[in-house]
C-alpha cells in the first residue's frame, strides 16, 4: 500500500461543486497539491485577503452537528467529510480553496471527495510521514461517552453507537488501516432522526439537507424511498467516517488504536485537546 511511509498530496487540481449541508449555500471547492509538511489548509478565496484556515484542533470554533474552523468572523463549516477522505487515502498535504463558507455535502458521504481525488491522482512526496503514537493509553470520558487511545502498530478504530432507537440500536464496527476505507467507510451517509429536523431547522442548521444527502430515520424505517441503507450498519460506519475526519485535526497521521463509544464532534474535539495536553504536544508545531 502506497503512502505508508512517505507523505502524500493530490496529483493536480480537482473541483467539487454543490450546496452545503447546514448553510444550503452553493460552494465550489478546489483541491490543490501542497508542499510536504504543509498539512491541510482551507482557504476562503471569496473573502478579502483570502484567509487560510489550517485544519488543526486549535482552530475549531464550533462543533454543533459538524466541525467548524474559524478565524475572526470568518468560518469554514462542516469540514469533517473532506478530512475523513484525506485520512482514508493517507493524504497529508492539500489546500482546499472555497468560494463560500461550507463545502458541498454531495450525497452526505465521503465518496464524492474520494472520486475527485482519485481522478486527480495521489502522489508520494519527498518527506517521510511523522506518525502520532502513544506509549500509554489516554482516555476521555463524559457521561456515557468514552474515547480512548491505546498503543498499536497500526491505525485502528473500534466505534460503538447506541441511540436507544429501534432502527439504530447497538452497532459496533472495527476498522483497521489495512481495510478498504473507500469501500467500507467512505460511502456511509450522514443521518438524523425525524424528530430532530424541526429543531435543526429552528437553529438554522440542515438548510441544505434533503433525502438526497442524508438518511432520515423514523421509528419504523428510513424515509429515503428508493434507496435502501448502503450497509446494515451504515450509522456506525458514518460515525467512524466523522471520527476519522476529526482525528485529522491532530495534524499528524495516528498510529494507535482508538476506542470510541457514543462519540460525536464535540467529544472528539475535547478528546483531541486532552490528548494534546497529556502528551504535551506544542500547538502549531
Ligand atoms: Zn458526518
Amino acid at each position: 500500500m502506497s503512502g505508508e511511509t512517505q507523505q502524500q498530496t493530490i496529483g493536480g487540481p480537482a473541483v467539487i461543486k454543490g450546496v452545503g449541508l447546514h448553510t444550503g449555500r452553493k460552494c465550489r471547492a478546489t483541491f490543490l497539491p501542497a508542499q510536504p509538511n504543509a498539512g491541510i489548509t482551507f482557504v476562503r478565496v471569496d473573502l478579502p485577503g483570502k484567509p487560510a484556515f489550517e485544519a488543526r484542533v486549535e482552530n475549531v470554533v464550533d462543533v454543533v452537528r459538524g466541525t467548524t474552523l474559524g478565524m475572526g468572523e470568518a468560518r469554514v463549516y462542516t469540514i469533517e467529510h473532506i478530512l475523513s477522505a484525506l485520512n482514508g487515502l493517507g493524504i497529508d498535504n492539500m489546500t482546499i480553496e472555497m468560494d463560500d463558507n461550507e463545502p458541498p455535502v454531495l450525497d452526505g458521504s465521503a465518496k464524492g471527495f474520494i472520486d475527485a481525488i482519485r481522478s486527480a491522482g495521489i502522489v508520494e512526496q519527498d518527506s517521510p510521514k511523522h506518525f502520532f503514537t502513544v506509549s500509554t493509553p489516554v482516555e476521555y470520558s463524559s457521561h456515557q461517552t468514552v474515547i480512548r487511545i491505546e498503543p498499536s502498530d497500526q491505525f485502528e478504530i473500534e466505534c460503538t453507537v447506541d441511540y436507544n432507537h429501534p432502527m439504530v440500536s447497538n452497532q459496533t464496527l472495527v476498522y483497521r488501516r489495512d481495510q478498504d476505507y473507500e469501500k467500507e467507510i467512505a460511502p456511509a451517509r450522514t443521518f438524523c432522526f425525524d424528530y430532530e429536523i424541526e429543531a435543526l431547522r429552528k437553529n438554522g442548521l440542515a438548510k441544505g439537507g434533503s433525502l438526497d444527502n442524508a438518511i432520515v430515520v423514523g421509528p419504523e424505517g428510513i424515509y429515503n424511498q428508493g434507496e435502501a441503507l448502503r450497509f446494515p450498519d451504515e450509522f456506525v460506519r458514518h460515525k467512524v467516517l466523522d471520527l476519522m475526519g476529526d482525528l485529522m485535526l491532530l495534524g499528524s497521521p495516528i498510529r494507535a488504536k482508538i476506542i470510541a463509544k457514543r462519540c460525536g464532534h464535540g467529544h472528539n474535539i475535547k478528546f483531541l485537546k486532552q490528548l494534546i495536553q497529556e502528551k504535551k504536544i506544542p500547538l502549531n508545531a
